[in-house]
């Protein structure tokens, strides 16, 4: 069955799909595509291992707290398991489960030599003091260290977590395990990190919309952008789409979205992100709804925020010809269905967010040679990566007349799948 056929028959769903049952669906739809018997399936999709642990921490006024995290680790055929670490109060099992299978996809898709993983812990951070993060991130890792390390699974940041975590949890596993930076990527620079890996995921989403519109005849400067949140992704695909002279019209944090018509003054809202850890506050544009934000008249939408916020209620009101996904799962399945159908060209998660683990790579590799790489060789291998796999998945995706997504999974599934033959039983 090819996505034609899917077209006519869309996705009918009467509940909220849970993270893991969406990315269930899409690698179903892709095996489907490569007539994958259901044993291999099975071995596929499932995850090698998954640990729930307790968090047990003392907050700063003395009261014990009991937090559960968890860390699960999809699959390690291609290399060492790869995925980031969330800090927010919608983790769980299933969300992580999901995400740890999508990291599997995005490493394969990409063609580095990585499994999947993904870690979290059900928190807010933006409740908790810094020292309060430093000693649940320890504590966690006390739990996790045996599981993880530079050969076997490699943590990184993600929603919640930046690079300062990631100097809490390097030192906390070298305690156990000897001095080894690989264990752990998205370091400060100074702390064995890689030059260009903070910008890495957002530049990426930067330099795939511009393939993308160049393979479409467009021109940049005609293309104008809403991107919903402004953390690490978000920030950064708005610095690197400003500077390729994309008109940015709106951006929006957790404090809500800020519009002008004519194009927002991306840099001086850095700075105001800079000085004031959020866009709260900030006064020099209309102030919208996220929900106002997607529903924009724009060329383009960069969801960099949270998962599902594009869905079967409001899906109808997408004015975008082009979404680029900076965030992990932003679409319910049944709206990527609907706005495939309508001509929406959909660059998925698993390619349009994987400039980050690519520079995490890179930083790994960095670190197993104890050789530092500058900017520009970073900048340069990462656009060649990402300029690679983009080029593959649209050649699939005009060979096989599917969505991006489905031959972005096709060519996943494959080399996963090639791996595991390769290795045997
Ligand atoms: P972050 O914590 O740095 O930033 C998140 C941003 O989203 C913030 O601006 C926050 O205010 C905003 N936000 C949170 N909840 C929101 C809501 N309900 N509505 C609107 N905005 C909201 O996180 P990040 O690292 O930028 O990650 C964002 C997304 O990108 C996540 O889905 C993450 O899994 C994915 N991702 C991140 C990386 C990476 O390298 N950081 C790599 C691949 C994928």
């Amino acid at each position: 069955m090819n996505d034609a056929a899917t077209a006519n028959k869309p996705t009918k769903l009467n509940r909220p799909l849970k993270p893991n049952e969406a990315v269930q669906l899409y690698f179903d739809r892709a095996a489907d595509q490569l007539e994958l018997p259901s044993e291999i399936r099975r071995r596929l999709i499932m995850a090698r291992r998954e640990l729930t642990v307790q968090v047990p921490v003392e907050m700063d006024d003395g009261r014990m707290e009991t937090l559960v995290g968890y860390r699960v680790q999809h699959n390690n055929a291609r290399g060492p398991m790869k995925g980031g670490l969330r800090y927010h109060w919608d983790v769980d099992l299933d969300e992580v489960r999901a995400l740890a299978s999508l990291m599997t996809w995005k490493t394969a898709v990409v063609n580095i030599p990585y499994g999947g993983a993904k870690g979290g812990i059900c928190v807010d951070p933006r409740k908790l003091s810094r020292k309060e993060l430093e000693r649940i991130t320890r504590k966690f890792i006390d739990q996790i260290h045996i599981a993880i390390g530079p050969d076997v699974d490699i943590p990184a940041p993600d929603m919640g977590t930046n690079a300062e975590t990631m100097s809490w949890i390097r030192n906390q596993w070298e305690k156990y395990h000897g001095f080894n930076p690989a264990c752990i990527t998205g370091k400060p620079v100074e702390d064995y990190g890689a030059k260009g890996r903070e910008e890495a995921t957002g530049r990426g989403c930067g330099i795939l919309a511009f393939k993308l519109l160049k393979r479409l005849g467009h021109r940049p400067a005609d293309c104008r952008i809403a991107i919903q949140g402004f953390g690490n992704v978000g920030s950064h695909a708005a610095k690197f789409m400003h500077e390729s002279e994309f008109p940015i019209l709106a951006v929006s944090d957790i404090s809500g979205g800020y519009y002008n018509s004519n194009g927002l003054n991306i840099p001086e809202m850095l700075s105001y992100l800079l000085k004031h850890g959020s866009l709260e506050g900030y006064s020099e544009a209309d102030k919208i709804s996220n929900e106002e934000l997607l529903a924009l008249d724009v060329e383009m939408l960069v969801p960099s925020a949270v998962g599902n916020v594009i869905h079967e209620e409001n899906m109808r009101s997408i004015k975008a010809r082009f979404i680029i996904e900076g965030a992990n799962n932003p679409l319910h399945p049944v709206a990527d269905d609907y706005l495939y159908q309508n001509g929406v060209v959909i660059l998925p998660d698993i390619l349009a967010n994987a400039g980050g683990v690519t520079v995490s790579y890179f930083e790994w590799v960095q670190n197993r040679q104890y050789y530092s790489w500058d900017l520009n060789r970073v900048r340069q291998q990462l656009e060649y990566i990402l300029s690679t796999a983009f080029d593959e998945v649209w050649q699939m995706s005009l060979e096989r007349n599917v969505s991006l997504r489905t031959a972005a999974f096709m060519i996943a599934i494959k080399r996963v799948n090639r791996a595991t033959e390769l290795g045997g039983s």
